[in-house]
Parts: structure tokens; C-alpha cells; sequence
């Protein structure tokens, strides 16, 4: 496969990718045709070695392994962790608002977006609707996407706020709604409702519940004068879970258990059944070695035998701000996937694990580089450090480094995005 075609395929994951749970069932539209068979969660297994599967759970996190070799006591299992959600805003239930002639949609803010960035673009929504069903514990769960541009966050004009240039801290409860339409008469019955109703062809008094997410309906493109930059929504952590993906198909699986974790609820403390402070992965690994015949000892042998690459994305040193990053790690552009640190463990690399992704990226022609925040700085977190301390793995956090994190387009040079394709699948690689 050719660099262009795998931008071209991340732009096709991302723009049919907008909410977590589309990014899962993408996912495993990529797994099927490449031969990944599904497995239930909440059903028992049988693995074969040489095979390969996946499962999910919630809809919107999914686990995909390859049975490389069952010697898993000595080898471990290889794994790269990202996740499915992005910043931006749920809507909630009964959302619809009327001001004047206006119909307005109640939400609510979902992670840390840049607000000022989801203002004056073409907005659709997306995600999963419950329906009722004759089995009151099993909902059908259906998803949605509206695709067509239905609603807009409109600025307030400048000559109404003199300010805004100087900051302005918007009130997600007022501010950020967005508009659906506007009618002279009161309009009682609900609009999105309806409309989602009739995009899957279901009543809409069998819709029980939604989680419904905005999202913005320009499609990803290349951009700059020679096209090296990647202008996209949602690059954080979609680019990182397409790349993991890719990774994991293309791999020639030589030894141990290659998997790829991707969660949900990131952006949101990862705190949920399908978020990386589950048993999510720590009881998908115990079910595949049970199911290939091993003791708990030998288990146990295998995760400290294992190792995780928690592939989320890092900050760019930014031109225009160039105060904002640390003195002596600048992270640039073309220059490879960033190995990032933190003393406080909000990253889970440390020595030991950083040399092993440098080593990764020597031996095989990469080039990477260090992030670290400034020291008066806070930073961010990822699910680095919640998997690897709930596991117990030893395991370093990367990332292909963005400008704009949490914008709702964010941008990337597309050579650290290859780059860091391909250290995760020499990663999967390893004998
Ligand atoms: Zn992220």
C-alpha cells in the first residue's frame, strides 16, 4: 500500500467515524474483511492458534487479538491501546428549545473541546438510539448517522461584543446551542426526534433513548502547500486507532498474542464499562489464555512478559505560541512519532519502557522525538497509565503529534502519522 492510499483510507475511516460508536463499527467492518472473526462477549469461546478475532463491548469499544504462537508464558501478549471518543457535545433527552421563532437544541459538553471551534460550521449528529423490545434487558440497539448538515453554534457578531477578541468564556448552557430551524408557529413535537426516526425507518415512539453526538460535516483533507499536513475532525485518537488498526491487519504476527484495545469514554476520566478503567482487557486477555489451556500461573508469567504501547496523540510545538512548549524537547513536525514523559505518571513511559520504543524505532529506521510538558504545566493524561497500572504491564505512552488538540478540526503532518503506522506494526512485528 502506497503513503497516499493510507491517507486516503484515514480520511475515509475519520469521515465515516463520527461518534465512538461508528468508530467501533468501523473498526469491525476492517476486521471482518481481513478475516478477524467476531466473538460475542457475552457468550463462551473457542480460539484456534493462527486465528484471529475480535469482540466488543457497549457498541463503541472493541478488542482485536492475533493467536500468533500459544507459547504466551514466554512471548506475552503485544498490545496497543487507543480510544474511540472525541470532545464535543452530547445532546440530551427532550432537547428541543424554542426562542421566539427559533428551534434550538439543549446539549451538554462532552470532554474538553475548544468550544470557539465548533461555532459557524455545518453540524450533523450521530450515535446510538435504544428502541423498545419484547426482552425488557436487552434494548435494540441501533446506529444513526443524520449525515446531512442540519444545525449550526452561529457566533454572536462582533459588533454585539466588542471584547470577544480580548477572551471570552462561553456558557455551555446558553451559548452553545445549537439552531435546527426557525417557524412562526410553536412546534410542539420533536423535530430530531422525528428526523431520526425516519432516517432508520422506526416509530419514533419506539425510541426510548439516544446518545446522540454533534459533529462537524467537513470532510478531512491534506492541506499546505505541498500538501504535508493532515486537516482533519476527530485525529485525536482516531488517527492513532486507524494507524493501530492498519498496524495489526498488515503485521506478519510472528510470535505471542498481538492485540489492539481501542476504549471509549477517554476524554471523560475513562471511568465506565467500556472505558480503560474496566475489566474490559484484563478479562479478554484471562479469557484466551484460559481458552488456550493455560494455568493462572502461566497468566500471570504472561503479563509481566507483555507489553503495551498506549498510542494516543501528542502536542506540536506551536509556531505561533512557541512560549508553550518545553525548553529542550520541542516535538516538530516530519520528525516522527513522540515518545511522551511525565514524572508524575501521567504518561507511562519510563526509562525502561522508553528505551524499548526508541530501540523499535532505531532498528528500524524511524525517527521519533520526546514531548514532555512544560514543568509549569499541567498537561494531559491518557489510558496509559490506568491499563498499565490495572494489569500490570510495563508499557510507554507515544503519539503522532498534532497542532489544535480538541480543536474541532485538528492538524498533523502526514509523515509522523506513517511514521508511527510504522513502528506499531514493527512493534506487532517482533519475534
Ligand atoms: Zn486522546
Amino acid at each position: 500500500m502506497t503513503n497516499q492510499q493510507l491517507i486516503s483510507d484515514l480520511f475515509s475511516f475519520i469521515d465515516n467515524s463520527p461518534s465512538m460508536f461508528h468508530t467501533a463499527e468501523s473498526i469491525a467492518k476492517t476486521l471482518e474483511e481481513n478475516d478477524f472473526t467476531y466473538l460475542p462477549n457475552a457468550t463462551s469461546w473457542d480460539l484456534n492458534k493462527g486465528n484471529k478475532y475480535y469482540t466488543s463491548t457497549n457498541n463503541s469499544a472493541i478488542i482485536a487479538f492475533e493467536i500468533c504462537s500459544t507459547n504466551i508464558e514466554q512471548t506475552g501478549f503485544r498490545i496497543v491501546g487507543t480510544h474511540t471518543d472525541v470532545p464535543g457535545f452530547r445532546i440530551k433527552s427532550n432537547p428541543q428549545m424554542q426562542t421566539e421563532s427559533y428551534i434550538k437544541l439543549n446539549t451538554e459538553v462532552y470532554g474538553g473541546p475548544i468550544l470557539a471551534t465548533w461555532f459557524d460550521r455545518p453540524l450533523s449528529c450521530a450515535g446510538r438510539v435504544a428502541l423498545k423490545s419484547d426482552n425488557i434487558l436487552r434494548p435494540e440497539r441501533r446506529l444513526v448517522n443524520i449525515e446531512e448538515p442540519i444545525m449550526v453554534i452561529p457566533s454572536l457578531a462582533i459588533h454585539m461584543n466588542r471584547n470577544v477578541n480580548d477572551g471570552y468564556k462561553f456558557n455551555p448552557q446558553k451559548e452553545t446551542l445549537p439552531i435546527l430551524t426557525y417557524c412562526d408557529d410553536t412546534i410542539k413535537e420533536d423535530m430530531l426526534l422525528q428526523i431520526i426516526a425516519d432516517k432508520l425507518q422506526v416509530n419514533k415512539d419506539d425510541i426510548l433513548d439516544a446518545d446522540m453526538f454533534l459533529y462537524p460535516t467537513e470532510k478531512s483533507c491534506s492541506i499546505g502547500v505541498d500538501k504535508k499536513f493532515v486537516s482533519a475532525p476527530r485525529l485525536d485518537d482516531l488517527s492513532m486507532t486507524f494507524g493501530g488498526l492498519h498496524a495489526l491487519i498488515t503485521s506478519e504476527g510472528k510470535a505471542g498474542v498481538n492485540v489492539l484495545v481501542c476504549y471509549d469514554n477517554e476524554e471523560v476520566g475513562s471511568c465506565s464499562k467500556q472505558g480503560a478503567n474496566s475489566p474490559f482487557l484484563l478479562h479478554t486477555l484471562e479469557r484466551i489464555t484460559s481458552l488456550l489451556n493455560k494455568t493462572r500461573e502461566e497468566y500471570l508469567v504472561s503479563l509481566r512478559n507483555s507489553f503495551i504501547i498506549s498510542a494516543d496523540v501528542a502536542h506540536l510545538h506551536h509556531p505561533n505560541f512557541p512560549e508553550k512548549s518545553d525548553p529542550t524537547n520541542k516535538v516538530l513536525p516530519g520528525k516522527g512519532p513522540a515518545i511522551k514523559v511525565n514524572s508524575n505518571c501521567k504518561y507511562t513511559t519510563d526509562s525502561d519502557s522508553f528505551a524499548v520504543f526508541a530501540n523499535l524505532c532505531i532498528q528500524n529506521g524511524i525517527p521519533y522525538q520526546v514531548f514532555f510538558n512544560r514543568s509549569d504545566q499541567p498537561g494531559g493524561s491518557t489510558i496509559g497509565p490506568i491499563t498499565s497500572s490495572q494489569l500490570g504491564i510495563r508499557s510507554v505512552d507515544i503519539g503522532t503529534p498534532l497542532l489544535a488538540m480538541h480543536s474541532a478540526r485538528e492538524l498533523m503532518a502526514q509523515d509522523d502519522f506513517i511514521h508511527t503506522c510504522d513502528a506499531m506494526r514493527a512493534f506487532y512485528n517482533l519475534d
